[in-house]
C-alpha cells in the first residue's frame, strides 16, 4: 500500500505498519511504501494516523460493499 504520492523519479521507502482492522480488530501486516521525501514528515504522520483509523480488512471491506449495494437496491 502506498502512502502519499510517489513520483516516478523519487526514491521509495518501504516500511511495515502494524494495522488493525477498525471494525473487527484483526491485525493485518502492512507492507507500506512512501517517497523518501514524504517519509517522517508531519503530513505523513497525519496520513498514517488517518489510515489506521479507517482501515478495514478484506472481509469487512467486502461486508461494507455488500451493505452499500443493498442500500441502493432498496
Ligand atoms: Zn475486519
Amino acid at each position: 500500500m502506498i502512502i502519499g504520492k510517489i513520483k516516478n523519479n523519487e526514491k521509495r521507502i518501504k516500511f511495515n505498519l502494524e494495522i488493525k482492522c477498525s471494525n473487527c480488530k484483526t491485525e493485518v501486516p502492512g507492507g507500506m511504501q512512501t517517497s523518501e521525501q514524504y517519509y517522517g514528515s508531519e503530513s505523513f504522520l497525519k496520513e498514517i494516523e488517518k489510515f489506521k483509523k479507517n482501515y478495514l480488512c478484506g472481509k469487512c471491506r467486502d461486508k461494507k460493499r455488500i451493505k452499500q449495494k443493498n442500500k441502493k437496491r432498496n
